[in-house]
């Protein structure tokens, strides 16, 4: 090994000259920054000692059950995993009330965000997306090289700040767009679309639209005028509902997420899905983790008890909170200078938050809500760094 590591490394090209020969929509692409290097900080502070709370991460863990499947799972992992996911499919048709041909699996959900505008975008077919709408989405258009159409949010103001605005969104969608992602919980602001207001947005769009609308934090969402879009189901065609495994179920190393639609839609992305995109190991886990139920509200209820607490706790301290229906808080400080101070004193403390800077919020920090625990010590840090 220590040959290896000796030997001189041959002399490095530019990225520049390679991003020349890139296609059109990767040249000017900026790979998806995903925060923190946690691993140098897991080094530095210890896991013990580290409050990670940059990454919206279940902290309760995934369910026994769903430890014990992956084990064994790993018994058979000289073999390749069942290219379909069977399993895992009848489980969820089962669970969500779908046919099994209704469900595509994905190596986590942002597989199969990146490659529903591979399928459906391109320089001629755009996508729309709301301002503060998830990062994935702008960079799945760029890569398609699809021109994208932002719709602007609602003000800071209003009842649901900077949330996806429902008219903005209509009014964007043009003849050349092709697909619309939105996020119900959004994430990084926390905020939801009403179910009535969701309900008529699709109305209104166009059949040849793809609408994806990201439920990675439906589980989590408990406000009367939230609904899940996989009712809307059979009333549009050209809905697709995504989920994932790794927030509520606790499952984010393993990477597993799906997307629920049309049999045929599916049927066209599976045209372009790697066979083996969902492993065996995150299949197994996935599928014993849906059947724990009893686990999931667990989960669901600390969240629930840990959210309005973290938020109260903090509006005690100045700052702004956007609502939310998700495991993590958008945080207003005021200003730029003031976000990244105690962004930066929380770090020096051994707390990781996320900044929100490439968001255009550089004056906010989005915060996980972690166990009671967590969130004592995140404040803890507050408070010596706002003294
Ligand atoms: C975390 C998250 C996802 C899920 O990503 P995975 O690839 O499934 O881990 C998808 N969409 C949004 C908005 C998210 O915040």
């Amino acid at each position: 090994m220590a040959a290896v590591t000796e030997r001189r490394q041959p002399e490095m090209v530019g990225e520049a000259t390679f991003a020349g020969l890139a296609q059109p929509g990767i040249r000017a692409l900026k790979a998806y920054d995903p925060g923190h290097d946690l691993v140098a900080l897991r080094r530095r502070f210890g896991t013990e000692r580290l409050v990670e709370l940059g990454a919206n991460e279940n902290p309760y863990g995934p369910s026994p059950a769903a430890r014990q499947a992956a084990l064994e799972a790993l018994e058979t992992a000289h073999r390749y995993p069942d290219p379909l996911g069977g399993g895992l499919k009848r489980a969820l048709a089962e669970r969500l009330g779908v046919a099994p041909a209704q469900l595509l699996l994905g190596n986590g959900s942002h597989e199969l965000l990146m490659q529903f505008a591979q399928v459906f975008a391109g320089p001629d077919a755009a996508v729309a997306m709301s301002q503060y709408g998830f990062a994935v989405y702008a960079l799945a258009a760029q890569a398609a090289g699809a021109p994208l159409q932002f719709a602007p949010a609602w003000a800071p103001d209003v009842a649901m700040p900077r949330g996806h605005a429902p008219d903005a969104l209509a009014s964007v969608v043009s003849a050349r767009t092709r697909l619309l992602y939105l996020a119900n919980p959004n994430n990084p602001t926390g905020t939801w679309i009403a179910a009535d207001a969701l309900a008529a947005l699709l109305a209104r769009l166009p059949d040849e639209v793809i609408v994806v609308v990201d439920e990675a934090y439906a589980e989590f969402a408990d406000a009367p005028d939230y609904r899940s879009a996989l009712s809307l189901l059979p009333r549009h065609r050209n809905l697709v509902v995504t989920r994932t495994f790794s927030k509520a179920y606790a499952l984010a190393g393993l990477r597993v997420g799906y997307a629920v639609a049309d049999a045929g839609l599916v049927a066209v992305m599976e045209r372009l899905r790697e066979s083996f995109n969902a492993n065996s190991v995150a299949l197994a886990a996935a599928t014993a983790a849906l059947e724990d139920e009893a686990h999931l509200q667990r989960v669901v209820s600390a969240n629930a008890q840990q959210r309005p607490l973290l938020a109260e706790a903090l509006r005690a301290r100045g700052c702004f909170v956007h609502p939310s229906q998700t495991n993590f808080l958008l945080a207003g400080f005021g200003e730029e200078e003031a976000a990244t101070a105690v962004e930066v004193g929380l770090l020096q403390r051994g707390v990781v938050v996320r900044p929100m800077a490439g968001y255009g919020l550089p004056q906010c920090l989005r915060i996980t809500v972690g166990t009671a625990d967590e969130n004592r010590r995140l404040l803890q840090a507050l408070d010596e760094i706002l003294k």
